[in-house]
């Protein structure tokens, strides 16, 4: 009844964040009325997905014939002063801020529970011995650029400690009110972070 192309589509589209099995149903047939041609440009852009590699040393995404992304191939870039951040698209944000001119670190999404899995670490452990095989045991700064909640907060305890004696120096994101904002109607939690991180 329902042929089986869409099944094995929605089957795959509705494992996709965002998209349960109804929105991928919809999708589907959505596509079907596009163009033949547009739904190939589709496919292909999707397909080309697979030239995709994570770089070695920042784990964030390079050409698969590259040997590193761009960033971290960039000469200009000092690998002494790097961010950590939680996901690639942290690492865009904080790349159209134009200012950071270092290297970084993406993470990969963290769990619920800010329990580090074991990829995260066997990727702060990369960090660790690159900073004593290259750095000489020692980086300038590490910036801890991960989100302002309490599995943020509890994983950048984890990094401080873990780094303590690799960095000359680890900040974190500061988190003082928004542009704009008044400190008569900030909330206590921001108010509070502000005051501590004054300078
Ligand atoms: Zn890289």
């Amino acid at each position: 009844m329902i042929p089986k192309e869409i099944k094995k589509f929605v089957d795959y589209f509705s494992k996709l964040p965002l998209l349960g099995p109804r929105q991928a149903t919809r999708l589907a047939f959505y596509l079907l009325e596009s163009d033949k041609s547009s739904l190939k440009n589709l496919s292909e852009a999707m397909s080309d997905l697979l030239k995709l590699d994570r770089c070695a040393r920042c784990f964030f995404i390079k050409e698969e014939n590259e040997k590193l992304c761009p960033i971290c191939s960039d000469e200009k870039r000092s690998p002494t002063v790097i961010a950590i951040v939680e996901k690639e698209t942290d690492l865009m944000t904080f790349e159209k801020m134009s200012k950071f001119k270092g290297q970084y670190l993406v993470l990969g999404k963290l769990a619920e529970k800010g329990i580090l899995e074991q990829t995260q670490k066997a990727r702060l452990e990369k960090l660790k011995s690159r900073i004593k095989s290259e750095l000489g045991g020692s980086a300038d700064e590490i910036i801890i650029a991960l989100n302002a909640t309490a599995i943020g907060d509890f994983t950048s305890d984890i990094i401080r400690e873990e780094f303590k004696n690799l960095s000359k120096k680890i900040t974190r994101l500061g988190r003082g009110l928004p542009t704009g904002g008044e400190v008569e109607f900030a909330d206590e939690t921001t108010l509070l972070h502000s005051f501590e991180k004054r300078y």
